[in-house]
C-alpha cells in the first residue's frame, strides 16, 4: 500500500464509491480504505446457525453492524459497497419541497436532477413492471391491489429499484464490464446477493474506481485524522487482516464517507478526544435523523403474501397530509425477508407466536430470546401469510449524536415526543393495510415494548450549510475550519429526506465531487464522463398525486 497520494476516500457506501470513482477517474491518485471484507469474489454469510459466522462487524469484520444507543437502535452496512451490499435497492428522488427548508443555498430538485439522472444511469434503475423473465410478484400486485381497495390508488408507485432484470441464471458482463446475473426473485437482497443480480456499488463504481487506479483497501478502520505539518492530513488507521496493525497515509484531500453515524463519530473523537480537530463546528452531531424509520409485520393475511419472492422491495404508498399544526408526509414501503428467517419471524404472531404471550423487561432480554430463535432452514407453513412493511418519513431531524464526557462512548439523544406523532401515523397506516389484508398488524418488537425506532437510514450530524454557526460543512461537504476535509455521505444530509435516501446521497455526493475536482485538478468544466449518456430517468415519486389539501387522513383503530 502506498503511504502517500492525492486523496484519501474513507469508507466505500454511497458516497465513498462516488467520490472515489470520480477523483479516478479525473487522473488523482486515490486510495480507499474500507472497514469491511470485500463480497464482489467472496459469498456473503448464509450460516444461520451462528450469527458470529460474517453476520456481525463486531466479529470479524462482518457483513452488519448493530448499534443500541439510549433512544434509538441503528443497523448499517461493512463492506466494499457500503450499505449497498444490503439495501433493498429502493432508488427514489427528495420531492422538491424536502428543499424548502434546511438546506444551503444551491440546492433544489431542478439543481439535482442531472446528478439524479446520472446516479440512475450508473446504477441501471428499473422498476419491478420491467422484470421480463418472471411474473410480477404476488406481495407487489396484492400491495397495488390494497392500495386501489383503500382509496390511496394515486398515492401507490413501483419505485425505481437497482436490480438487474436480465435473464436469471445467466451470467453476463455489465457495461462496466463487471459480471452479473439477471433477478432470481429469492428475496435475499437485505443480506446480500450471491448472484449479484443487485446492481450493488462494487459492480459499477468502484469497479471503474479499480480500474481507473484507485487502491481499494478492505479491513482497514480509519481511526483519526490530524492536519499535517506542511498541509494536507495524516489519516491512520487499523488493518484487520494484519491483527488490527496501526497504518498511517498522507493525502492532499481526505473524503469522509463511512456513514452519517461513523463519520460523525470519527469527527467527535477528533475534536473532543484526540484534540486533532479542535475548530470543528459546534453544530457536529446535530441534525440527526433516524429518516422517520418505522418497521411492522402483518400475520394471518386472507391473500398469501410471500415475502421471500422477489426483491426485498417493490412497490410504496405515500401519505401526505397538512392540518394547520403540522404536516405529516410519509412512504410505507412493503418489504421481504429470506425464507429462513420466516420461522424467527413467527414467534411475533399475535395468534400462535412466543412473544404474544411474554412480558419482557428490557432490551437485552429480547435480544436473548431473538438469538435463542435462530432462523431454521426449513420454511414454516405461516409465512406465506406473513407480510413486512418498513414506513420512512420526514421527522424532524432534531436528534444530536455525541460523546459522553467521561466514557467517550458515542450516543444518539432523540427527541421522542416531537417525533411520536409521525411514528404513530406510520402505525396507523400499517394497521389500515394489515386489516385490508384481512390479518393482524404487529410493530417491531423494539417498538412494540420498549418504543424504541430502529432505523437503517441514518442521516445527518455534519449538516450542510451556508454559514459554520449552523452547519459542519459548507454547501459543497467541504468542512468549515479545515481546507481539503470533506464529508461526501449521509451525514451531510441536513433534513430528514422521508424517502429512501440512497439516490440523494448519491446525487449529492455527485455535485460535491463535480466541484471539488474542477478546484483540484483547475479544470473549470470538468464533469464525469457518463454525464452525456445519462438520460433524463422518471421519478415514479414525482408521478404520485397529492391533492392540495392531502391524501385521506387515516381514522387510527
Ligand atoms: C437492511 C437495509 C436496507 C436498506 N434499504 C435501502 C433502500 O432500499 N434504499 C435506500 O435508499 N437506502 C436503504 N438503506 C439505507 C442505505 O444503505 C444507506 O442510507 C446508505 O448506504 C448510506 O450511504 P453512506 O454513503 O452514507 O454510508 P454507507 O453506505 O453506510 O457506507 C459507509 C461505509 O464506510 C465504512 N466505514 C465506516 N466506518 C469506517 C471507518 N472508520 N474506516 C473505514 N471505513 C469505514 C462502512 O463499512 C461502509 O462501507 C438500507 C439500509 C439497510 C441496513
Ligand atoms: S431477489 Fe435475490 S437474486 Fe434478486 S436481487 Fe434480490 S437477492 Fe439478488
Amino acid at each position: 500500500m502506498r503511504t502517500n497520494c492525492d486523496a484519501v476516500v474513507i469508507g466505500s457506501g454511497f458516497g465513498g464509491a462516488v467520490a472515489a470513482c470520480r477523483l479516478a477517474q479525473a487522473g488523482c491518485s486515490v486510495t480507499v480504505l474500507e472497514r469491511g471484507r470485500r463480497y464482489d469474489s467472496n459469498p456473503f454469510p448464509r450460516n444461520w446457525q451462528n450469527p458470529s459466522d460474517g453476520w456481525l462487524w463486531e466479529v470479524r469484520q462482518g457483513l452488519f453492524e448493530l448499534k443500541h444507543f439510549s433512544h434509538m437502535m441503528v443497523v448499517q452496512g461493512a463492506g466494499l459497497g457500503g450499505g449497498s451490499l444490503i439495501y433493498a435497492n429502493v432508488h427514489l428522488r427528495a420531492p422538491k419541497e424536502v428543499f424548502n427548508h434546511g438546506w444551503p443555498s444551491g440546492y433544489s430538485r431542478p439543481a439535482l436532477d442531472p446528478y439524479y439522472d446520472l446516479v440512475g444511469y450508473m446504477l441501471d434503475i428499473n422498476q419491478i413492471t420491467t422484470a421480463q423473465f418472471r411474473p410480477m410478484p404476488a406481495k407487489s400486485s396484492l400491495m397495488k391491489r390494497m392500495a386501489e381497495a383503500m382509496g390511496r390508488a394515486p398515492q401507490f408507485c413501483f419505485p425505481n429499484i437497482a436490480v438487474d432484470f436480465g435473464e436469471p441464471q445467466k451470467l453476463h458482463t455489465n457495461k462496466f464490464g463487471a459480471q452479473q446475473e439477471g433477478c432470481r426473485f429469492c428475496g435475499e437482497c437485505d443480506i446480500g446477493c450471491n448472484f449479484h443480480a443487485k446492481n450493488t456499488l462494487d459492480l459499477n463504481y468502484l469497479k471503474l474506481a479499480n480500474d481507473k487506479g484507485a487502491e481499494i483497501e478492505t479491513q482497514c478502520e480509519v481511526t483519526r485524522v490530524t492536519p499535517a505539518a506542511g498541509g494536507g492530513y495524516l489519516v491512520d488507521f487499523l488493518d484487520h487482516r494484519q491483527d488490527r496493525h496501526p497504518g498511517e497515509l498522507s493525502a492532499n484531500y481526505v473524503f469522509l464517507c463511512a456513514g452519517a453515524v461513523n463519520s460523525t463519530e470519527l469527527l467527535l473523537r477528533c475534536r473532543d478526544q484526540y484534540g486533532t480537530l479542535p475548530k470543528l463546528s459546534p453544530r457536529l452531531g446535530c441534525n440527526y435523523s433516524g429518516n422517520g424509520d418505522f418497521l411492522a409485520f402483518a400475520f394471518n393475511t386472507r391473500e398469501r403474501f410471500m415475502p421471500s419472492e422477489g426483491p426485498t422491495i417493490t412497490t410504496g404508498i405515500v401519505y401526505a397530509h397538512k392540518d394547520s399544526n403540522d404536516e405529516t408526509w410519509f412512504i410505507l414501503e412493503e418489504g421481504g425477508y429470506p425464507k429462513e428467517i420466516g420461522s424467527l419471524l413467527q414467534i411475533l404472531n399475535p395468534h400462535k407466536g412466543l412473544l404474544a404471550d411474554i412480558e419482557l423487561q428490557s432490551k437485552s432480554e429480547l435480544t436473548q430470546l431473538l438469538r435463542q430463535n435462530a432462523p431454521s432452514p426449513g420454511a414454516h407453513p405461516d409465512a406465506d401469510h406473513s407480510a413486512v412493511f418498513l414506513a420512512m418519513g420526514r421527522d424532524r431531524a432534531n436528534g444530536r449524536l455525541s460523546l459522553h464526557p467521561l466514557t467517550r462512548a458515542l450516543d444518539i439523544d432523540w427527541n421522542m415526543a416531537s417525533n411520536a406523532p409521525l411514528y404513530d401515523a406510520e402505525n396507523a397506516l400499517v394497521k389500515l393495510v394489515a386489516e385490508k389484508m384481512g390479518g393482524e398488524a404487529v410493530a417491531n418488537p423494539f417498538w412494540r415494548l420498549f418504543r424504541l425506532p430502529v432505523t437503517v437510514h441514518n442521516l445527518g450530524g455534519c449538516p450542510l450549510a451556508d454559514a459554520p454557526d449552523a452547519g459542519v460543512l459548507d454547501a459543497y461537504g467541504e468542512v468549515f475550519g479545515y481546507p481539503g476535509l470533506f464529508v461526501l455521505d449521509g451525514a451531510a444530509i441536513p433534513v430528514a429526506i422521508g424517502a429512501n435516501p440512497s439516490h440523494t446521497i448519491a446525487a449529492v455526493a455527485e455535485r460535491n465531487i463535480e466541484a471539488a475536482i474542477r478546484r483540484i485538478t483547475n479544470e473549470k468544466t470538468w464533469q464525469a464522463p457518463e454525464r452525456s449518456f445519462a438520460k433524463p430517468i422518471d421519478d415514479p415519486l414525482s408521478d404520485v398525486i397529492i391533492p392540495p389539501e392531502g391524501v385521506t387522513p387515516l381514522v387510527a383503530r
